[in-house]
């Protein structure tokens, strides 16, 4: 049986810290995609072998069943990458407010 004062604690964390994240530098729902490929130039080292390939991030996400794709130049990539650990970390705190809202209902019925 789940203490209740420790799932309001949990609750609580879990509420703020989403508020924090809300009201911070920004999120996006996306994951990060390498690309390693050849930039097409015959002259260019990569074309000699796969090795030399270029290595390039993008990041996509699915949305209405379509894929979508943006490239992230590397000066903005440390930017980006906050915003999508934003994201998937208020996506796990908004599960785990609603968890404690699935216990709230499962629990027995008891007067207040
Ligand atoms: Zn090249």
């Amino acid at each position: 049986m789940p203490n209740p004062n420790q799932s309001l604690a949990r609750e609580r964390a879990a509420r703020s810290r989403l508020l924090q994240i809300l009201r911070g530098s920004g999120l996006i729902r996306a994951t990060w995609v390498k690309l390693n490929r050849p930039c097409g130039s015959g002259v260019c080292k990569c074309a000699t072998a796969k090795r030399h390939w270029h290595k390039s991030w993008s990041i996509s996400q699915s949305r209405a069943g379509k894929l979508r794709r943006k490239s992230i130049p590397n000066r903005l990539r440390d930017e980006v990458d906050g915003w999508l650990k934003q994201y998937w970390e208020a996506r796990e705190l908004l599960d785990l407010v609603s968890e404690e809202y699935w216990a709230r209902l499962e629990k027995k019925p008891r007067r207040k």
